[in-house]
């Protein structure tokens, strides 16, 4: 496959972005298409400046072409439900995330979200708190790990995560490049760090409360693939995208409600592991968008993952399901990480199961 991101002279296209673009703003509507996993996104003008989602019209797109209608009935709503900086096109544009709904008004097989907002909506009083650590392989257009000997291996794991130095990390610039767009853009992204495997990478967002996890990821995961376009590098999200002695990548994803966080808090996360050992099986088939097939390919009991069979949990435990920090060990409260969630989970599938068996007692309605 052609490289053409360098046919392309980023400095020519400059020139017609310092245009003055008047009054009128670009709104690029952002949704997740029928796979569960890959965005999609169009732009529309709109005449004023949007001041809040109210004043973004519903709109449509092609669903057929995108795994979500049949050619004959092809027409998709887009409805607007989160609105965002676009650090790309600056000035007033904006990134509207958007879910997706059927000519009869239900929502699409890929749309987790609606549902998220209703257990979320249940659940408030608790304020349950979320952080993702999103892990993520930056890939070369061949698909072969960006920065990999072009045939083969690097040196074996040890030096990478959190390294420094040409011979440790590849793709820093995509890394930091994708850390100013979410702050330009407003995502609660928390930090970054280069990852166990070379070319693998991971940031945070979070703290978020209820359904904002959902969307900051989704569009942080969006900005990430856009940065990527531009350097010519391909993203990919795969649990484990190179088999063997390499490690997979995930989505920790980091909980606490308001119980926990408070003084004596730690009976509140024990109580909570103790209902997500019951409900593994369940778990495992919301934390992946195959109903597990992924994870099984990282859950393997080896690098730094808990077999995907057995649930298990533990203080500063990184080879466990749940792991409690060793710091809320120390304090008695604080939040829980589980560990099983795949890179390429839907965070609205995830947060909703965790807030059904620890807040609702509600058994999980998997997709
Ligand atoms: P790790 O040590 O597993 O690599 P990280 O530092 O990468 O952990 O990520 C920790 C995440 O936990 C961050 O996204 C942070 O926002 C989140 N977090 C911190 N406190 C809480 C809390 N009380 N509830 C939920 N998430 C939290
Ligand atoms: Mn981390
Ligand atoms: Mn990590
Ligand atoms: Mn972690």
């Amino acid at each position: 496959m052609a490289n053409y991101k360098a046919a392309l002279d980023k400095d020519v296209t400059k020139r017609y972005l310092a245009i003055d673009q008047g009054k009128r703003t670009q709104a690029m509507y952002i949704w997740i298409d029928g796979s569960g996993e890959n965005l999609r996104c169009k732009t529309r003008t709109l005449e004023e400046v949007p001041k809040s989602i109210a004043d973004l019209p519903i709109w449509n797109f092609d669903g057929s072409s995108t795994g979500q209608a049949e050619g004959s009935n092809s027409d998709i709503y887009l409805h607007p439900v989160a609105m965002f900086d676009d650090p790309f096109r600056l000035g007033n544009n904006k990134l509207i995330l958007c879910e997706t709904y059927k000519y009869d008004h239900s929502p699409t097989e890929t749309n987790h979200r609606k549902s998220c907002v209703e257990v979320m909506e249940q659940a408030k009083d608790e304020h349950p708190w979320f952080g993702i650590e999103q892990e993520y392989t930056l890939l070369n257009t061949g698909k072969h790990p960006f920065g990999w000997p072009a045939d083969g291996f690097p040196g074996p794991q040890g030096p990478y995560y959190c390294g420094v130095g040409a011979d440790k990390v590849f793709g820093r610039d995509i890394v930091e490049a994708h850390y100013r767009a979410c702050l330009y853009a407003g995502i609660k992204i928390a930090g970054s760090n280069a990852e166990v495997m070379p070319s693998q990478w991971e940031f945070q967002v979070g703290p978020c409360e209820g359904i904002e996890m959902g969307d900051h990821l989704w569009m942080a995961r969006f900005l990430l693939q856009r940065v990527a376009e531009d350097f010519g590098v391909v993203v990919s999200f795969d649990p484990k995208p190179i088999p063997g002695d390499w490690n997979g990548a995930g989505c920790h994803t980091n909980y606490s409600t308001l119980a926990m966080r408070e003084e004596g808090g730690i009976k509140h996360i024990e109580k909570a592991i103790e209902k997500f050992s019951k409900v593994h099986k369940e778990h495992i088939r919301a934390y992946d968008p195959h109903g597990g097939a992924d994870n099984a390919r990282r859950l393997t009991g080896l690098h730094e993952t808990a077999h995907i069979d057995s649930f298990s949990a533990g203080v500063a435990n990184r080879g466990a399901s749940i792991r409690i920090p060793r710091q809320v060990g120390e304090d008695g409260k604080g939040y829980l990480e589980d560990r099983r969630p795949a890179s390429n989970c839907d965070p609205y599938v995830v947060t909703e199961a965790v807030v059904r068996t620890t807040i609702l007692d509600m058994p999980l309605e998997l997709p």
